[in-house]
């Protein structure tokens, strides 16, 4: 946790672009747009990966993806968007602090 990113913008020990925040989660612009629009949900609590998270940390992710459903106007989200988890190193996971990717803006690539 000393040493996470994400804890650390959250702290404002380190700068970004902190779009929402509450008392379960916050929103950031990614530093490295993948898309037109691309933003990261990040729960407060530090839990470096998805199968270290307990129940109750799942259905936090729920409510976080429930919410953001509802924000899609103040995101500057329109036509559509795209939710990503990444899980590991084949994932390809660099910040150990479970994250949710949001990608908008524009027509994504389908997969
Ligand atoms: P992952 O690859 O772990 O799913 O996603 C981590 C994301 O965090 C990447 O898209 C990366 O660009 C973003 N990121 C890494 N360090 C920082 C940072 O210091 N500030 C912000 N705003 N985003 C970051
Ligand atoms: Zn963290």
């Amino acid at each position: 946790m000393e040493d996470c990113v994400f804890c650390k913008i959250r702290l404002k020990e380190l700068h970004g672009t902190i779009l929402y925040s509450d008392d379960d989660f916050m929103i950031i612009k990614d530093i490295n747009p993948q898309a037109k629009i691309h933003l990261i949900a990040i729960p407060n609590t530090h839990v470096p990966y998805i199968d270290m998270m307990t129940e109750d940390g799942a259905c936090l992710l729920g409510k976080i993806i429930s919410k953001i459903s509802h924000m899609q106007e103040e995101l500057g989200i329109t036509g559509g968007y795209r939710l990503i988890i990444n899980q590991g190193d084949n994932a390809g996971q660099t910040v150990a602090h479970v994250h949710i990717h949001i990608l908008g803006g524009e027509k994504l690539k389908e997969f």
